[in-house]
């Protein structure tokens, strides 16, 4: 496996150009992304150019699943603090809960195309994460993928010293996590919703797949306020109280998706867009399942 959703490498520098220029300043990063050697030269350049300082970005990366042991976890952090050009992030998340079997495969799958686990532990690679706090390599750590028994377990591990700041979580209309959402807001944990447009590019999808970006109950509350479908989408997670990560390598899109903040949805749209769920998910690790860390066995 290598960069998800493949984007042309030529393009990843200048779309993180255009998105500073535009105003972005939240990059979500990962080494499995292949591609933070191209965002590191776009923060650069804008760095060096005058138009951003190092402080008014907001850096976050991901240790993937096959660096969850300790030394291998310190070599992702500095690859990715190298390629970004930067000497600290402002986050790092635990990419997934599932450890892989080491190596230099992404993925690494067994003959039944099902992942081979490493023999790790997510609050081992906490334990290391919270180091790297105290080292000043990172501002604040969190996680991404888990469910709240997963959060529940770094929460009550003994000695805790810095809980998560953050779960980055797949959410969108057809998956609008309430349960997750209430939950990590209870305890003080911000919600980062990735693949907010249903994430139309990844290579597994399927032809019977929904297509968010063409609801048209989606559609006509954007006409309503001249707006897209994808604004809509992105207005929606803002107004309740989400952080937002779209991706787009199209300048036009990249200006579009960041002119959401003029314009407000009623509550009854926001309720209307809520029942839109069905807890379809655009991302689910179907290779994981039998992981003893796989997040979507239960419901939250
Ligand atoms: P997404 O943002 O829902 O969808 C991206 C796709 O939508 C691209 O094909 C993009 O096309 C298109 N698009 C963007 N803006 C558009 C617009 N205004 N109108 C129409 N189409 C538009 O899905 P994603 O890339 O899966 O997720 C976004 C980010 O979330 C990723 O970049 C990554 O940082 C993060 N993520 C994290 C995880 C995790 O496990 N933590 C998993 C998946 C994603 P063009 O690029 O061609 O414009």
């Amino acid at each position: 496996m290598g960069r998800t959703n493949e984007s042309p490498l030529g393009k990843v520098t200048e779309a993180v150009k255009v998105a500073i220029d535009i105003g972005y300043r939240h990059m979500d990063c990962a080494l499995l992304y292949e591609n933070e050697n191209e965002v590191g030269e776009a923060i650069q350049e804008k760095i060096k150019a005058g138009v951003v300082k190092r402080e008014d970005l907001f850096l976050v990366s991901k240790i993937w699943s096959t660096n969850h042991e300790k030394e291998r976890a310190k070599a992702n952090l500095n690859k990715t603090l190298s390629d970004l050009r930067v000497d600290y992030l402002d986050l790092l998340l635990i990419h997934n809960p599932m450890g892989f079997k080491v190596g230099n495969d992404y993925l690494p799958l067994d003959k039944n195309g099902l992942v081979m686990p490493g023999n790790t532990n997510f609050v081992d690679l906490w334990n290391v994460m919270e180091n790297m706090v105290d080292s000043k390599k990172v501002k604040a750590i969190g996680v991404s993928n888990f469910n709240h028994e997963q959060i529940e377990v770094i929460l009550n591990k003994p000695g805790l010293k810095y809980k998560p700041s953050v779960n980055q979580i797949e959410c969108h209309p057809y998956l609008t996590q309430e349960n997750l959402i209430n939950y990590c807001h209870s305890k003080e944990i911000a919600v980062t919703a990735y693949s907010p447009l249903g994430s139309p590019d990844r290579p597994w999808a399927k032809a019977d797949d929904p297509s968010l970006l063409e609801h048209p109950e989606i559609q006509a509350i954007a006409a309503k306020y001249k707006k897209s479908a994808a604004q809509v989408l992105l207005r929606f997670q803002i107004q309740r109280n989400v952080i937002v990560i779209p991706k787009s390598t199209t300048p036009k899109r990249i200006e579009e998706n960041f002119k959401i903040f003029d314009f407000q949805l009623t509550e009854n749209e926001m309720e209307t867009i809520l029942k839109f769920n069905r807890n379809w998910r655009a991302v689910a690790f179907e290779w994981g399942v039998k992981h003893k860390d796989y997040p979507f066995h239960i419901e939250y």
